[in-house]
């Protein structure tokens, strides 16, 4: 739906809007403009027009009765190379419990090349339907045919929710799908619920600095929309008993009409995965330097974890970004994470605070961390690290 209203009483046809479109979504019909599809609502062509003939509505106004033409909940399954992400199926499990709650269906919108697979594996995980765009077109990510897709999608099918993982590849896919069908988007929820009353989606998320958790709400706009980051939600049990329609759709745009192309693909360096770690030893800027990691790499290498740190000791050039958890870093959830020199800002606890089990080592009994470990050890790290990584060393060689 065009976002730019043209008074047709007022416009002379002088084409000066025309000319300044940067997307060609204006023409002349006649004498007079008209606006079509390709409009974003930039509003660069309002200053253009000598008599005031254009307007962008501060707020499209969405009828309140339409609003119940809205149902469902949707899940965008995200996958990479082919094999479906845990995110996909945390969100399922969350999307089951709303559409529960809405007494709705959960959809699963599949979108890849060779994926069927996949439609089988979101069923499992609580889906009752699935719409599966299965096309060359679709083997790699990219914006455009994605979220064109899904926009039809949702514009056909009216969904009352609609959830993202906060992944890369989903903020950029869920800013363009949320813009397009004109409606609000809550990035990075930690918790999304049903308001028992109005029915409508509780979007919460940390905000200002992570100082208080902010509780967001759509209510005028459809469908609701967030993104929802790794590790936040469990991921339900699989139930290959559970049944569910799949609905073959065919893509919005055919290569031609794409006009981005995938080169080449470089995987990162740095190949650490924090978000599927099981075990996370993390450091603080109580570890000193680049240097006083290592004791820590140890400890993760006889354990089989990974190494995470605190935004203090990213920020000094101790270790790279890709450690860092946290609010402005990654969200972990793993079984063992053991915090050592980090404080326990807010911050920090952010992105680790459902970790199953916290051990901290900190030189400070009174240090916040403490509030949310399971087991303290107060003292110097540099200690306590290379024992513990002895004694795990002495047990898993037994
Ligand atoms: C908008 C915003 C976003 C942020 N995002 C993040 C984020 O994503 N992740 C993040 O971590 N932070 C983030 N921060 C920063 C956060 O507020 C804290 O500043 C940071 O987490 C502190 O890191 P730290 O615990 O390593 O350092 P400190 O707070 O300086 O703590 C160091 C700790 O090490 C202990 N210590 C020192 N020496 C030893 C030793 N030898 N043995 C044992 N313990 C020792 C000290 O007692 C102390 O408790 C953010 C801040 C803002 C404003």
């Amino acid at each position: 739906m065009p976002l730019l209203e043209i008074d047709k009483d007022k416009c002379l046809g002088c084409g000066n809007c025309i000319d300044v479109c940067p997307f060609g979504a204006l023409t002349l019909e006649g004498d007079i403009v008209v606006v079509n599809e390709k409009c974003t609502g930039c509003g660069a062509c309002l200053e253009a027009c000598p008599v005031a003939a254009l307007r962008l509505p501060a707020n499209k106004p969405v009828k309140a009765e339409n609003l119940t033409e809205y149902r469902g909940v949707w899940v965008w399954i995200e996958q990479f190379h082919g094999q479906m992400c845990d995110i996909a199926a945390e969100i399922l499990g969350q999307g089951r419990k709303l559409a529960d709650l809405r007494q709705t269906i959960l959809t699963a919108c599949v979108l890849g090349y060779n994926v069927e697979h996949i439609t089988k594996k979101a069923i499992s995980f609580g889906a009752d339907r699935v719409f599966w765009v299965d096309d060359p077109s679709l083997a790699v990510y990219r914006t455009a045919p994605y979220a064109e897709t899904l926009i039809r999608l949702a514009r056909l099918h009216k969904p009352e929710i609609f959830l993202l993982g906060a992944s890369s590849r989903g903020r950029d896919l869920a800013g363009s799908v949320a813009t397009d069908l004109y409606t609000g988007l809550t990035a990075d929820c930690t918790g999304l619920d049903i308001d028992p009353e109005k029915g409508i989606l509780i979007q919460t998320r940390p905000a200002f600095g992570g100082n208080i958790m902010a509780m967001i709400i759509c209510p005028d706009h459809r469908p609701q929309m967030a993104t929802v980051r790794h590790r936040v939600f469990e991921m339900p049990p699989a139930d290959p008993e559970h049944q569910g329609d799949v609905i073959t759709v065919v893509p919005s745009l055919t290569e031609e009409q794409i006009s981005t192309r995938v080169t080449d693909f470089i995987q990162e360096l740095d190949k650490i995965n924090l978000a599927d770690a099981r075990i996370i030893v993390a450091g603080g800027r109580g570890v000193g330097g680049a240097d006083g990691f290592e004791p820590l790499q140890k400890l993760a290498q006889v354990l089989g974890g990974a190494v995470g740190s605190s935004r203090s000791a990213v920020d000094a050039g101790w270790i790279s970004y890709a450690h860092q958890i946290g609010q402005t870093g990654r969200t972990v959830r793993p079984d063992l994470y053991i915090a050592c020199g980090i404080s326990g800002a807010i911050q920090h606890l952010a992105g680790m605070k459902t970790s199953r089990i916290i051990v901290a080592i900190n030189k400070n009994a009174d240090a916040p961390i403490f509030d949310v470990a399971n087991y303290g050890i107060v003292g110097d790290l540099f200690q306590i690290v290379p024992a513990l990584t002895q004694q795990f060393k002495q047990k898993m060689q037994k």
